[in-house]
């Protein structure tokens, strides 16, 4: 969809921003772009909708040299977002999101309800924001309509630099997790500036890790993490890469325990003789369908009462609602702190509501180490020293 071809760019006082670069970025793909201030990622970006034109090299979109492309007709297929969003102040946010589809001469009526669509798309009622200003919306809400905006024509392409660098962090991550449940629905080929290696990895498809104008590694957010291809590598994503694996390893069915099952209309007496012969504290509660309801714990049912084959009722009256549960597929990291955010010793894992088992620290640990390992198997360099979580 992009392809750079020994690209160069050195400005009138000779610094070259851009060294001889030539990469790949297939359509659908999320490229992220990152390494320190100065080393070319935003000049990279603005060669591709030719707001800088190269020193030497070419740059092809969907097979087409751009440089014979007209710069105007180019940017009508290359949505742009960037940190200072750049907002019509007087403009409101309705007709800030339809900009480009007036500039292409929809009709009003037509622009303005593609513009209610993107807002819906980023997280932001159209009713209730729409026909608000610019500086009447909070930081995050600004990059959401600058992103809005972006879609608008629906351009095939998206060119993002730094676009949640403003923000603070917690409303950072939500605009990232927002970002990317965006990007699964609307599947646009996306290059994605950022100076900051776990945005990079939480976002990208492919990392391509920039020293001075020039890539150091292209390849997929494990890889970077688990192999740095060069020192310079290793060092920019940093000694808490074990950490940072974290949030590139889904949660496997095989990673999960198996504790005690009992269900809700299960006699207590059963419950806990249950509990009994498998030697265990607490069992998980499902409900008729198999479906994850909570927990229950042995104390609980046997609390105030000494002889157990007098208790009465079910497990329903003495059950506990499970608020820590995670979807399959979901990351390690979310795991860890959906752990700690509710206190727990372990979280239930489901596959739409079916319970699969549940995640311990220890197993959690596990696939931390199973992640790293076949990594280090799949991608064999030998100057490579793979940290463990215990070294790390
Ligand atoms: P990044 O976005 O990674 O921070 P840039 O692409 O903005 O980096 O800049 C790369 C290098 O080119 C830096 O050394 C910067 O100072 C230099 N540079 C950027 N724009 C210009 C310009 N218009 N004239 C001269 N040098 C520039
Ligand atoms: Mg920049």
């Amino acid at each position: 969809m992009i392809r750079f071809e020994h690209v160069t760019k050195r400005y009138a006082d000779g610094t070259t921003a851009v060294d001889d670069l030539s990469f790949d970025v297939a359509e659908g793909e999320l490229v992220t772009l990152v390494g320190p201030s100065g080393c070319g990622k935003t000049t990279t970006m603005k060669m591709v909708n030719r707001l800088i034109e190269p020193t030497s090299g070419r740059i092809f979109l969907e097979d087409q040299d751009i440089s014979t492309i007209d710069p105007v007709k180019l940017r009508r297929r290359i949505g742009y977002v960037i940190q200072q969003v750049g907002l019509f102040p007087h403009r409101t946010v309705l007709d800030n999101t339809a900009t480009v589809p007036h500039l292409l001469g929809w009709h009003r009526k037509k622009a303005r309800a593609r513009a209610a669509e993107l807002l819906d798309l980023v997280g932001l009622d159209p009713s209730v924001h729409g026909n608000r200003y610019p500086d009447q919306l909070s930081g995050g809400q600004r990059q959401r309509v600058g992103v809005a905006r972006a879609l608008a024509a629906d351009p095939p392409v998206l060119l993002m630099d730094e676009p949640f660098g403003a923000v603070d962090p917690v409303v950072r991550e939500h605009l990232q997790n927002e970002f990317l449940r965006l990007q699964s629905q609307v599947r646009k080929t996306v290059l994605f500036v950022t100076h900051d290696i776990e945005e990079a990895v939480r976002l990208g498809d492919r990392i391509a890790v920039y020293g001075e104008g020039r890539i150091e590694q292209f390849d997929p957010p494990a890889a970077v993490l688990g192999a740095p291809a060069t020192p310079y590598v290793a060092d920019f994503v940093g000694a808490d890469r074990g950490l940072k694996r974290l949030s590139v390893t889904v949660i496997e069915a095989s990673d999960l325990e198996q504790p005690p099952v009992v269900h809700l209309d299960d006699p207590l007496p059963k419950a806990t003789a249950r509990l009994t012969e498998e030697d265990a504290r607490w069992a998980v509660v499902l409900d008729d369908s198999d479906n994850l309801h909570g927990w229950i714990s042995l104390d609980s049912v046997t609390n105030g009462s000494s002889a157990k084959n007098t208790l009465k009722g079910t497990v329903r009256e003495r059950a506990r609602r499970m608020e820590a549960w995670l979807p399959l597929g979901s990351t390690l990291k979310q795991a860890f702190s959906t752990m700690l955010q509710h206190d727990a010793g372990w979280i239930a894992v489901v596959d739409g509501e079916r319970f699969l088992g549940v995640l311990t620290p220890a197993r959690l640990h596990e696939a931390l180490r199973r992640s790293i390992d076949a990594d280090a198997n799949a991608i064999a360099r030998e100057d490579v020293e793979l940290e463990t979580v215990a070294g790390a």
